[in-house]
Order: structure tokens, then sequence, then C-alpha cells
């Protein structure tokens, strides 16, 4: 069986380590921080810096293709990387989804609706960001951020340098505050051979920045569904994807506005394991593997839970109940805000 070799060893790198498992495929994480949660699951792990080259290309040599659990790979790494094996979903995912701006502008050119955002690398870029977005709105780093880091919410004007401040005077984004109804998203794959799949669009909702439960399938139309997996598709053909990707979206009542892209699986696609024949790990291995999609059919309706730091140790009621599906990581330590499992609670497929 072919080695499938995944950079990251969080819990996605775990999951997508379990699927490939099944699937027959062995995996290999390279993953630079101690005892991460893929480890038990995977054939190999190894754990170096993403700047040791020697370490890299022996990771790479050993694998049949290259993936990965998360969009900040760091440039330098892909580019030895790619010299050795294919590397998918391609770079040019990685980089659209790592800046925020670059992101935006992508989108936009594909006629997608974003919220009205300005580049800010400086102090007059964010007087002139002030101007045209104004508050309320949203500064957000354009790299680097996640569950809800890196990002400070204006209320009026004159926070800006302040809020500017706060985040380092790095470069950054104001985003205009969009007023949803509510959030979903929709995890879409595309294969090799360029077919689409989408799973039913999730509803999520956040906790502290954290994503707290997804609840498949969302409220939203049949028209607004429409919309949502067409623009995925969009997204995936334009950038001639493979793999699993996860689209955030704003459900306004002007239509879908596009928050971001995550060029992988994602938390909002957990539901999948137990809603789904063939879940969103075993999608995005077998795009990338070069086998055909499953078709993405709902058997059930899922609330999917995120277990949090020391929710973990309140399992009680979701191990008695016939219709909790758990999913622990085996991570050690239960810090606060630290992803430590979910739970998929099932039940009939309604529509
Ligand atoms: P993730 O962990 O999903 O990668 P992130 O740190 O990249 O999160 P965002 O998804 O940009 O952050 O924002 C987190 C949440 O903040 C969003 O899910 C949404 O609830 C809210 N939010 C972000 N941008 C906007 C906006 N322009 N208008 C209104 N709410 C927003
Ligand atoms: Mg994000
Ligand atoms: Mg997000």
């Amino acid at each position: 069986g072919a080695v499938i070799g995944i950079l990251g060893g969080g819990q996605l790198g775990r999951m997508l380590s379990m699927a490939a498992a099944r699937l027959g495929f062995k995996t290999h994480v390279f993953e630079p921080g101690a005892n991460p949660p893929a480890q038990d699951v995977c054939h190999q792990v190894t754990t170096a810096p993403y700047t040791d080259v020697a370490a890299l290309e022996k990771f790479a040599k050993s694998v049949d293709l290259i993936t990965f659990e998360f969009e900040n790979v760091p440039a330098d790494a892909l580019d030895l990387l790619e010299t050795l094996r294919p590397v998918l979903p391609q770079r040019r995912a990685l980089a659209t989804s790592q800046d925020r701006i670059v992101e935006k502008e992508f989108l936009s050119d594909l006629g997608i609706d974003v919220a009205p955002f300005a580049n800010v690398e400086n102090s007059d870029d964010l007087a002139r960001a002030v101007e045209r977005v104004g508050a309320p709105s949203i500064l957000k780093t354009r790299r680097f951020g996640y569950d809800g880091k890196g990002q400070y919410r204006l209320k009026s004007r004159d926070q800006a340098q302040q809020a500017w401040s706060e985040l380092g005077q790095e470069p950054c984004v104001l985003e205009g505050f969009v007023d949803f109804s509510h959030e979903v998203s929709v995890i879409g794959a595309r294969s090799q051979s360029g077919e689409v799949v989408c799973y039913d669009p999730g509803q999520n909702v956040h906790k502290n920045g954290i994503l707290d439960t997804t609840t498949a399938p969302a409220k939203m139309v049949g028209s607004q569904r429409m919309d949502a997996v067409l623009l995925t598709g969009k997204i995936l053909n334009a950038l001639d994807y493979v793999g699993v990707m996860g689209v955030e979206l704003f459900v306004t009542p002007k239509g879908l506005i596009v928050n971001e892209i995550a060029p992988r699986v994602h938390n909002s696609g957990h539901w999948t394991q137990d809603g789904c024949a063939i879940d969103q790990f075993e999608q995005h291995i077998r795009a990338v593997a070069g086998w055909p999609l499953g078709d993405g059919s709902r058997h059930s309706n899922v609330l999917m839970t995120n277990l949090i730091g020391e929710d973990i140790f309140a399992l009680e009621d979701a191990a008695q109940d016939p219709d909790v599906c758990i999913h622990l990581y085996g991570k050690a330590e239960a810090k606060a805000g630290r992803k430590m499992g979910h739970t998929n609670k099932i039940s009939p497929r309604t529509n």
C-alpha cells in the first residue's frame, strides 16, 4: 500500500490517519511538537522543525504523496517538499488562504461576496481603512490567526489605533462587521479528475471565538443551500483544487458572504463522521490518493459539539446516550481553550 505523508499531527492529522488506515494506507506524520494526537494512530511520526532540511527530505522520500492538516505550512518547507513528492492540495490554495487580503481579493475576483475590507500595513493605511470601512468592524492580522486569535473588534472608529497596537502593528485587514442572521459552512471536495462533491451546509455557533456546535443540516431555504454549494464548487474549480476544503459563510438578508476558506478538513465538518457513509476525512484521503469521491449524501441529522478544555471531564451523559458518538483526541492536558474532542448526536434525517 501507498504511504501518505501528513504535515501536522493534531486532531485533524489523527482523524485523517484513521481514515487512511481504513482504506489500507499507512500515514507518516511530520510534526514539530512532542506527543502529537496523531501519534497513536499513524504508522510513523517525524518530530522535527520545518527548518530541518534533512528531516524534511527523509520524510518526503518515505512517502508517496504529501498532504497537510493546517494552512500555515512554511513556504521554504513547501519549496523543498514539492521538488520531492506531490503536495496536495496545491500551493496556490495554501498561499490564498494564508493571507486574508489575498483570500478576499481572490474571492472578489470570482464574483463572490466578502465583507467590505481594507489593507492595513502602516498608519496611513489605518486611517484610510477606517475612512472606507468604518465601524463596527474587525481588525484581523492578515496571517496566522485561528480560533478568533489575532482579532480586535472595533465598536467605534476611535478604537482603531488601540486595536492595531494590540495586534502588534502587524499587517492586518480591517473588515466591516457583517450583520448576519447565522453562520454556516460548506465542506466541499474535488478529486484529481475534477469531480466536485459538497456535503450539506452545517450551521455553526461560536463561543469565545471557538467553534462550539455545528448542526447539520443548517437552517437555509433551498435556493440559499444551492448558492452555498455552487460558490464552493466555483472556488474549488478556480484553484484546480484536490482534497477537502471548508468554506465559512455568513447568511444575511442580502445573500451569502464568505468569511474565510480553509484548504483542509474542517472542524465544522466533523458531523460527517456520523452523518454520512463517507466522512470528510475519508473524502480527503480519497481525493489526494486519486480515488473516486463519495457522493456526500447525509443519512442522519447531526449535532456536533466540541469538547473544549474541561468539557472532557463531563462526559457521563454523553456516554449513556445511545445516539451520541464520542470522538476524543487523546490529548494529555485539558488546558482552557484546547480542543479535546467532540460529540456527534445523531437523529433521523428530516430533510
Ligand atoms: P477559525 O478558527 O475558523 O479559523 P479565525 O480565527 O480565522 O477562525 P474568523 O473565522 O475570521 O477567525 O472569525 C471568527 C468568528 O468571528 C467568525 O466565525 C464570526 O463569528 C466572527 N466574525 C469574523 N469576521 C466577522 C465579520 N466581518 N463580521 C461579523 N462577524 C465576524
Ligand atoms: Mg481561520
Ligand atoms: Mg473562521
